[in-house]
């Protein structure tokens, strides 16, 4: 089984990825743990992404290409994968199609975890801190007693600008606008399968399987 798997800030992808990969028995391969990996091991591609960010500079596509090629490859992947993270442009989904076939092998589901905007947006602003002893709440999920107080010790509870409705939405947006090329992409190859990531989490985990074992 080999996956894909997509979703926003705020959509509980890294929940769902947990579920999924415990289940059907994959690991779960994202970017970051595969160059950290790979500068660890210190294979050839691995020191050279470490050079690229040693200087503070961009790794360049092919290098993360290389990466990703050389962790689809190890014995854990055998049975399959539950990649996140990558591709995030066209170019880079081209190059994942290139490696699958390669080795014989191909996609067999793109799960895209929806979630409103609004809502994310909600998720994502809800945090408050108290400016007396840090402890953080959110107005949804773990709301103080007493609003804007600190349950602990009356302090104030304030926002930090990251999490500010503009920020939040700028990042919103560009997630939106950079993913949808890719939507389509796998849409038009019949991969893609949209999951309403707005129920409840277990719900949602319950949906995502079944349509994997379909
Ligand atoms: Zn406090």
């Amino acid at each position: 089984m080999n996956i894909l798997f997509m979703g926003p800030p705020g959509a509980g992808k890294g929940t769902q990825a947990e579920r999924i990969v415990q289940e059907f028995g994959i690991p779960h391969i994202s970017t970051g743990d595969a160059f950290r990996a790979a500068m660890r091991e210190g294979t050839p591609i691995g020191l050279k992404a470490k050079e690229y960010m040693d200087k503070g500079l961009l790794v360049p596509d092919d290098v993360t290409v290389g990466i990703v090629r050389e962790r689809l490859a190890a014995p854990d992947c055998e049975q399959g994968f539950l990649l996140d993270g990558f591709p995030r442009t066209l170019a880079q989904a081209e190059a994942l199609d290139d490696i699958l076939e390669a080795m014989g092998r191909k996609l067999d589901h793109v799960v895209n975890l929806h979630v409103d905007r609004e809502l994310l947006l909600a998720r994502l602003t809800g945090r408050r801190i108290c400016k007396t002893c840090g402890a953080t709440y959110h107005v949804i999920f773990n709301p103080p007693q007493q609003e804007g107080i600190c349950d602990k010790d009356q302090g104030e509870l304030y926002q930090r600008s990251d999490d500010s409705e503009e920020k939040v939405g700028t990042r919103l947006d560009e997630y939106i606008n950079k993913t949808a090329p890719l939507l389509e992409y796998y849409s038009e190859k019949g991969l893609l399968r949209q999951v309403d990531g707005e129920k409840e989490i277990g719900t949602v985990s319950t949906e995502i399987v079944s349509l994997l074992r379909g």
